[in-house]
């Protein structure tokens, strides 16, 4: 695979993670897991070694979304000590709260416990050699992505939205919060997702359904390079379901969306 471009690791390094990159959106349910996903395993079959974080503590989703949620980490020794070891599928490496948890039970719990937990999913893991550590963050702008910022070397974000104008409100603090000064991740780009629909019995037709461009519009308003838009389509919401991202469907116009996409990051 090609060198990554986003290399200039701030902060302390981890040894073997080359990248680590936030997904964040500011509002829930835009498809911030979804697009997260797809663009690990388009990572992974770009020939890159990549991991995948679900900081998502109070909703992990990335164990059904990749069909490991009855699978739990090992435990392995590494240098006298014991350490995790992520669960794997689809060439991408995965950790999740959601491992830990009982299935229906809720999480509650405040902030610097939740920020204990993800300390130790990334400094008491065996990651090994990473490209990339992606890293799915709960929506909003809250403490949990403060403490994340600011304990890890976050090498660049990336913002997902819909065209949706409550949805680009939200999108546009997610940006200004990767540029306070206390945070200061580079903004990789904006993705607008949801961006139309096309029934399959008229092709030629986009439906505008959140709104037309509203992110592409937002990206060049905050002089924020636009990564490129996901369309609704029924099958990337069945594959999150039955926990094989769409984007492993090959020679598809999703597989493709997702690839210029993951381009577009790199
Ligand atoms: P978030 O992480 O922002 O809360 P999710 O990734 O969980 O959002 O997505 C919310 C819902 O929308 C899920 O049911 C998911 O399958 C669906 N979804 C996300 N993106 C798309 C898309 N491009 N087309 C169809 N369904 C999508």
């Amino acid at each position: 695979p090609s060198k990554p471009k986003v290399n200039q690791i701030k902060g302390n390094p981890i040894p073997g993670i080359q990248n680590i990159i936030a997904v964040a959106s500011g509002k829930g349910g835009v498809g911030k897991s979804t697009v997260t996903a797809n663009l690990a395993v388009t990572l992974a079959k770009m020939g890159f070694k990549v991991g995948l974080l679900d900081t998502d503590i109070y909703g992990p989703s990335m164990p059904i979304m990749f069909d490991v949620a009855l699978e739990k980490p090992l435990s392995v020794n590494i240098d006298g000590k014991a350490k995790m070891k992520p669960v794997e599928n689809y060439g991408v490496k995965l950790l999740s709260i959601g491992f830990f948890t009982q299935p229906n039970q809720a999480v509650i719990w405040r902030g610097p416990m939740a920020s204990k937990a993800l300390n130790q999913m990334i400094f008491d893991a065996h990651w090994g050699e990473l490209d990339f550590l992606l890293l799915d963050l709960p929506p909003g702008t809250g403490d949990i992505h403060l403490s994340i910022m600011q304990s890890l070397p976050v090498t660049g974000a990336v913002v997902v939205s819909t065209p949706q104008e409550i949805a680009l409100a939200d999108a546009r603090k997610g940006v200004a919060m990767f540029q306070q000064e206390a945070i200061s991740v580079p903004v990789l780009g904006i993705v607008e997702n949801m961006a139309y629909f096309t029934p399959e019995e008229l092709p030629n037709n986009k439906y505008h359904i959140f709104g037309k461009d509203g992110a592409k519009n937002l990206a060049q308003d905050l002089d924020t390079p636009f990564l490129g838009e996901i369309p609704i389509v029924q099958s990337i919401r069945e594959a999150g379901d039955i926990g094989r991202p769409a984007a492993l469907q090959t020679a598809t116009p999703t597989e493709a969306a997702f690839e210029e996409l993951t381009r577009n990051v790199v």
